[in-house]
């Protein structure tokens, strides 16, 4: 196991697409276990690929307040969205940032898991907030992406700051 460097906005690498994963081998498992510590670490409920620099289509979630049910999705497609529902989102990619966005209310999903069988499932609430925020980050989109030009601005100037500060 090893903590992974998270890209902070508006690094350039957020903005590549993730290539599908051909075989999940144990290369791939340990980078999903990696991403899972990486994520409770943070703290964070969610994290995809292209936030640590791998550009491949694979995201962990646990929107658990115990750390107890940990998702791994493997080449993830949304098949049916729903509804409508507005959600206070953060991205451990946008540190200190908070922003309503609408997304659909219910989702359903389907993707490989950790074994490289496919499965489809059903999400709403958080989860289903969740699951299309890490989809949207292998496409190299974000959640500012959804806020307007000058909220966005707002960020980046604000985070630019911050990581001159720190070298
Ligand atoms: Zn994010």
């Amino acid at each position: 196991m090893a903590l992974l460097n998270i890209l902070h906005f508006p690094d350039p690498r957020l903005r590549l697409k993730a290539l599908p994963v051909e075989q999940v081998t144990d290369e791939i498992r340990q980078l999903a276990q990696n991403m899972l510590e990486t994520m409770y670490d943070a703290p964070g409920i969610g994290l995809a690929a292209t936030q640590v620099n791998e550009q491949k289509r694979i995201i962990v979630i646990d929107v658990s307040e115990d750390k107890s049910s940990p998702l791994f999705l493997i080449n993830p497609e949304l098949l049916a969205s729903q509804g409508e529902r507005e959600f206070e989102e953060g991205c451990l990619s946008v540190p200190e940032a908070y922003e309503t966005v609408t997304r659909a209310d219910t989702i359903r999903v389907r993707a490989l898991n950790l074994q490289g069988d496919s499965f489809e499932m059903d999400a709403d609430g958080i989860l289903a907030t969740c699951i299309q925020h890490e989809i949207d980050h292998l496409e190299g989109k974000l959640f500012v992406d959804y806020l307007s030009n000058l909220k966005r601005q707002r960020i980046k100037k604000r985070l630019e700051k911050h990581q001159k500060q720190k070298l």
